[in-house]
Order: C-alpha cells, then structure tokens, then sequence
C-alpha cells in the first residue's frame, strides 16, 4: 500500500461536486492545505454526448437504476453532477435548516455576491420555454423565469450544451471551485477512489483510496466527505455506520412531452422558467432536451411516432417531492421503489402539464417513464451528521446532497453552496 505520506494536509475533501468543492475552496482561501481526491478525471468539459456517456451514462458507475428500473444520473468527473447540471438556482430551505440549528443567511449573500445569479435575459430564453411560459400564464399560473448560475456574456444562445456539460465556460459548476482552490495551493488526484476512512482514537486523521489499480492512503487533520448521496454514506457504512443509505429521496420525475407544428427548435437551455407547486408537491418546468436524450425517453415508452418530431417538441418536466424510504446495497444499488402516493403527484402533473401543453398549441402529448433526479438524505443532519456536519467520529465531516435532513424536492446546488461555505468557517475554527 502507497501511503502519501509526505506530508499531512489540514484537510482531504472526497468529491469535488458542489459541497466538496465550495469546502475545498474556502479552505484554501484560508490558507489550509488540502487535498482533493476525486474519482472522475479532469478532462477539459468539451459538450460532446460520447464525454457525457463516459462522464454519467457508464452503468453501476455514473447511471444507476432503481427496483422500479428508474434511471438515476450522476457526473464522475471533477465538478460532480454540477457538469451535467441545467444551472438552476433554487434558492435554500432557510426556515427547513433552521429547525436544525443551521443558519445560512450569511452564506446566501455571500453567494449572491460571488457567483453569476440571474434570471435569462430575453436574449437566451429560448422560444419553446417562452411558449410554454406564456400558455401557462394564459391558464392562470404564476410561472416565472428562474435564476441561473451562469455567465451570460458568454453563452450562446442557440448552443442547447447545457445538460453535455457546457463548452463555453458559461455555465457555473464546481470545476470552477476547484480551479481556484487549485489556485490557492490545493491538490488534486484524479481517478482517486476512496473507499474508507482510517480513525484513531475516535479521531479521523485520514483515507484510503484505490488510485490506478493501486491502494493508497493519504493522511490529514479532517477528513470531508462530500462523494454525494450515493458516495458518502457508502465510505460511512465501511466505519460502522449501518443506517447510512437508509430512508431517502431521490426526487423522481417525467418528462410531458407534445409536438407543435409550427416550431423548429429543440436547441435551447432547458428549465429557464417553473413554477413549484407546493401544495401539490412537485415543480413543474420547460425542459428542451438533447436529442439522443428525447431519443431514449420516446423509445422508452415505445412512441416511435414521436421518434422524430425533437424539433417541433415542447417538453415540461414534473419532478415531484418523493416520500423518504428505501436502502442503498453494499455495492451501491439503489433499493427504492416509488410509493403510491409519489406515483399520484406526478400523474397530477402530467395533467396540469399536458393541459399547458396543449393550451401551447401542441397534439400527441405523451409523458416518459419515470426518473430519478437528487438522490439526498442518505446521512441527515441530526441522525448522522450534527449541525456542524460532523459524524461521530471526530474530524470527520460529511458535505453533499446526502446531509439534507427532509425530503425537499428541489435542486440542492444553491443550498449545498451554503453548507460547504459554513462548514469551512467551522472547521477553521478547529
Ligand atoms: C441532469 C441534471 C440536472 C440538474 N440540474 C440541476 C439544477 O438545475 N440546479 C441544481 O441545483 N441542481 C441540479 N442538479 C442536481 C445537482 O447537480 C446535484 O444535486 C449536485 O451536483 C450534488 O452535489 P454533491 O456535492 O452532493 O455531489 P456530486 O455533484 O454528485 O459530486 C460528488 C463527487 O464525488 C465523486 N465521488 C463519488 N464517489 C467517490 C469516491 N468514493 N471517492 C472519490 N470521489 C467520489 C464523484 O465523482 C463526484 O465528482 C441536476 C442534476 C442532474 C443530473
């Protein structure tokens, strides 16, 4: 076993999605040393659907399936999901983290200051997600255009690259993060997988990872997990946490699709504008999809007829807040089935969505099979992780999708910007 033994690092982050890279960050802004082990590469994000089949379509490793034969996704590469992601940023749960003693108030402004958050101009809002727009506000509904993580100086409109892994460098992801705690003198090793933890005395004081066919460890004072919902609580579960992986969400949703005669589009950023439906449970939002993508989910539900109508295709995606259950296997398996009642709110959906479609001026509405979005809730806050993030073990802290204490049903990487900023004042601290 290689051991970097070299030297100690003030902290090891596993994982640079959006929790393990705003840790990172901000801890090498304070002049710590870490090191960032990450199991994905750090290819240059180039937009190609062959980089984002390697990244996130790789089954058992970037795709995973559920009993239910729901499709889960998750980017393995420097970044995390955020690669992948459509930049959409929903703000906190402010008052659902607060029951938790978690106040972020500070680390909101603070991100608002620091990233690019706004709403898209009329200049980049594509056509399809501006008709959806407007027939939903002709029924009535309060559907607005949401913020985004991005520059938009620099994206173009026509592109459609979000959901590849945009080649601009317009849409904001964590690599960005990494990059400047890179900046600031953290390392990074990539193809570095982690598969525990070593303790001492109670203490955490390193980790073990398996790197180009090898084992090796790497030591530090604190150890950060930040591997995301499935990850994480799979190194937990090596230390003796058996409940880590139990009772979680995993945001299920469909795509409601129609075809409208007078449109040639299908190249534009998906989820510019939504409406969350709270009372119901789920949000409801355009969501233009790649082609091969809008390929798999028509053949899925075998409507070849729709197979070439991509360009005249308005999409609403319905992604519903789903009832916490369900266990991960030993190997990552995502035991979950989708309950009754999650399976009726997004059938409500499909109504309100099909009702806005055709109001759009669009026949042949059909919805996807289902899918699954942001697995979470994995290592809740105040089962697993306290309010500081930290386990049982000492020095070890956990940042990621996995500590969202409820069921939420809404895209975490605002929020998870938040965590990573306030844990890295905490354990600055220490
Ligand atoms: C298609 C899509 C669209 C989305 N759109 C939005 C959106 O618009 N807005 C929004 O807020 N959210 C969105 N999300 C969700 C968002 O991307 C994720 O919730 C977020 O990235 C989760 O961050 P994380 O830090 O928990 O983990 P992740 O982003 O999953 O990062 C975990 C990292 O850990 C690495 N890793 C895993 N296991 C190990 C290990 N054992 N050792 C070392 N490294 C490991 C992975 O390679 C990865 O880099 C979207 C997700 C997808 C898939």
């Amino acid at each position: 076993m290689k051991e970097l033994k070299d030297r100690e690092y003030d902290a090891i982050v596993v994982g640079t999605g959006p929790g393990g890279a705003t840790v990172a960050k901000e801890l090498a802004q304070r002049n710590r040393s870490v090191l960032m082990l990450e199991w994905g590469d750090n290819e240059p994000v180039n937009g190609t659907l062959a980089q984002t089949i390697r990244n996130m379509g790789i089954p058992g490793k970037g795709a995973l399936f559920t009993s239910d034969m729901l499709t889960m996704v998750r980017g393995i590469t420097t970044g995390g999901s955020s690669i992948y992601y459509y930049g959409t940023a929903f703000y906190p749960p402010v008052g659902m983290l607060k029951k938790y003693n978690i106040r972020i108030e500070d680390e909101i402004e603070e991100v608002n200051n620091e990233l690019p958050i706004a709403p898209l101009s009329d200049r980049l809002m594509g056509p399809m997600a501006k008709r959806i727009m407007n027939s939903a506000r002709e029924l009535g509904y309060d559907w607005k255009k949401m913020p985004k993580f991005m520059d938009q100086d620099k994206c173009r409109p026509e592109c459609s690259k979000c959901g590849y892994g945009c080649p601009h460098g317009a849409k904001w992801t964590a690599r960005n993060f990494v990059d400047q705690a890179r900046e600031k003198g953290a390392a990074l090793i990539n193809g570095a997988k982690v598969t525990t933890v070593l303790t001492d005395n109670g203490k955490a004081r390193g980790v073990v990872f398996r790197h180009h066919g090898t084992t090796r460890r790497a030591f530090a004072k604190q150890v950060v997990l930040a591997a995301g919902g499935i990850g994480s609580p799979l190194i937990l579960r090596t230390l003796g946490f058996p409940d880590a992986g139990r009772n979680f969400f995993y945001d299920p949703l469909i795509a409601v699709m129609g075809t409208v005669p007078d449109m040639e589009g299908g190249r534009e950023i998906p989820m510019a504008s939504a409406i969350h439906m709270e009372d119901e449970g789920y949000v409801m939002s355009d969501m233009t999809l790649p082609p091969a993508l809008y390929g798999i989910l028509t053949s899925e539900v075998g409507r070849m007829d729709q197979l070439l109508n991509h360009p005249g295709a308005l999409t609403i995606m319905v992604k519903a807040k789903d009832s916490l259950g369900g266990y991960l296997s030993g190997s990552g398996g995502v035991r979950k089935r989708l309950a009754e009642s999650d399976k009726q709110k997004l059938s409500r959906g499909y109504k309100r969505a099909g009702e806005i479609l055709r109001n759009a001026g669009a026949g042949q509405v059909f919805k996807s099979y289902f899918l699954a979005a942001h697995p979470g809730g994995t290592v809740k806050i105040n089962e697993l992780v306290d309010s500081n993030l930290e386990t049982e073990i000492q020095n070890l802290f956990v940042c990621d999708c996995s500590v969202i204490p409820e069921a939420w049903g809404l895209p975490p990487t605002y929020t998870l910007l938040c965590l990573g900023k306030r844990l890295a004042k905490n354990m600055s601290k220490i």
